[in-house]
């Protein structure tokens, strides 16, 4: 594993998170104010729970857009 700062290369970025893969093969997600530090295995187990939750709220019948739940 390289030593030194981190050096990232952004791999994904939405309206409200943007995730990144640096040099150490650590994924970076960046929240708002909130940064978290994965592995490849977290990031994956992160984003089943995620979609899980977010088929949970929105049956697939009453899609709406994103930003009717933005406060
Ligand atoms: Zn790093």
């Amino acid at each position: 594993m390289p030593k030194g700062p981190c050096r990232t290369l952004q791999i994904a970025e939405s309206r409200v998170a943007r995730i990144e893969r640096c040099n150490h093969g650590t994924i970076h997600v960046h929240l708002g104010a909130l940064s978290l530090r994965l592995s490849p295995e977290q990031l994956e187990e992160l984003a089943e729970a995620l979609s899980s939750a977010s088929q949970a709220l929105a049956p697939a019948s009453e899609t709406v857009p994103a930003t009717r739940w933005v406060c």
